[in-house]
């Protein structure tokens, strides 16, 4: 399968962490729908690609050895013109030199800005003793200072998907509080669905994190993706 593809060639490269762009590709193979990135090795060619994606976009360092990407200055969101897509792409490439010297950089990614949603986080990671764990929480502010997470081990059932979005405290905020859009919940359910699977039948990945997710009234949007893989032993002998 293409998405084993992309996994089994960062592994032939000793790479344990996918790029957003190969992360999004699995996810799109998948059927989870993705704020799609377009690599661009040249301001040029972020230009074309911003202007075949159409304005506004999102600029972003694609590199495999930078998990956090906002943290070294590589996102820049909302440009709206092909002279601030030259200019993004300069400044992102030169803070991310500034702070993160040492990395391999592949390029920059243009992506369309992606209408806001209500924002989520879907992640999985391995438990010494429970082995893959899938994580649902809201977004920002909600999982960093409050911890508002639901926990299931895989693999999970219809059910456990549609109770694990309803067992967060912050549960109201997607069902229409105080007159708000209500979130498909059944687009959530689906991806956490679909992790699940993906994960049962791919020892090789590590950690996964969709973080945000976008939460519309209709679908639902991965706004970014890290996909990590586990380190395998090169060599025996
Ligand atoms: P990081 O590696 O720092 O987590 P992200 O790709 O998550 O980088 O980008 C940081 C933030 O920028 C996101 O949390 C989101 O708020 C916003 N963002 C990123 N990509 C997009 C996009 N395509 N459309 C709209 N907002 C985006
Ligand atoms: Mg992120």
């Amino acid at each position: 399968m293409a998405q084993h593809e992309i996994i089994a060639s960062a592994l032939q490269q000793g790479r344990t962490l996918l790029t957003e762009i190969e992360a999004k590709q699995v996810l799109q193979e998948l059927g989870i729908a993705t704020a799609m990135g377009q690599l661009a090795t040249s301001e040029a060619e972020a230009v074309q690609a911003a202007e075949a994606i159409g304005f506004p976009v999102v600029l972003k360092i694609s590199s495999a050895d930078i998990v956090h990407k906002s943290d070294v200055g590589g996102v820049q969101l909302n440009i709206q013109t092909p002279d601030a897509v030259r200019q993004a792409y300069r400044d992102i490439l030169q803070r991310v030199a500034e702070r993160e010297p040492n990395a391999s950089i592949e390029g920059v990614a243009v992506q369309p800005m992606a209408q806001p949603g209500i924002e989520v986080i879907i992640g999985m990671s391995k438990d010494v003793s429970f082995g893959p764990v899938l994580m649902f929480g809201l977004g920002g502010v909600m999982v960093e200072i409050l911890k508002d997470v639901a926990f299931r081990i895989v693999p999970i059932s219809e059910q456990d998907a549609e109770e694990m979005i309803r067992d967060i405290k912050g549960f109201p905020v997607l069902d229409g509080y105080r007159g708000a859009a209500t979130a498909d919940l059944g687009a959530l359910q689906h991806i956490l669905r679909t992790i699940s699977d993906f994960v049962e039948a791919t020892p090789a990945v590590k950690e996964i994190d969709l973080n945000p997710v976008y939460a519309y009234s209709s679908g639902a949007l991965a706004v970014d993706a890290r996909i990590i893989l586990e380190e395998t032993q090169t060599s025996v002998a």
